[in-house]
């Protein structure tokens, strides 16, 4: 059971900034890394919003409308940061949850 995923589920690299908001990012473009887009995750109803062409050209409006939060309204950039911050949240959970764990072990012995 130590199978690769396929290469096409492999999660895309790009570079991804904190602004002055937990929620404000900067994420670089694939194509062009001179360029970052400015994403904002709690835009339109927490679907969120991106300078990206994808976003402003074909999302923006959808999103704008629909304002339910789900990820067939989201560019790649939007669904990039909303993983981070997911990946930091789990990674914090699960250094409190090894602390408790540690404590749990001392308090028993
Ligand atoms: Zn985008």
């Amino acid at each position: 059971m130590n199978r690769k995923p396929p290469e096409h589920a492999a999660p895309p690299r790009l570079h991804i900034k904190q602004l002055d908001a937990p929620y404000r990012w900067l994420v670089q473009s694939e194509t062009d890394p001179e360029v970052w887009y400015g994403v904002d995750l709690l835009e339109n109803g927490r679907v969120g919003s991106c300078d990206c062409d994808h976003f402003r050209y074909r999302l923006a409006q959808l999103a704008a409308e629909t304002k339910r939060p789900w990820n067939g309204l989201r560019c790649k950039h939007l669904v990039i940061v909303r993983e981070a911050l997911l990946n930091a949240l789990l990674y914090s959970m699960a250094q409190g949850k090894h602390e408790d764990e540690t404590k749990f072990t001392k308090t028993k012995t």
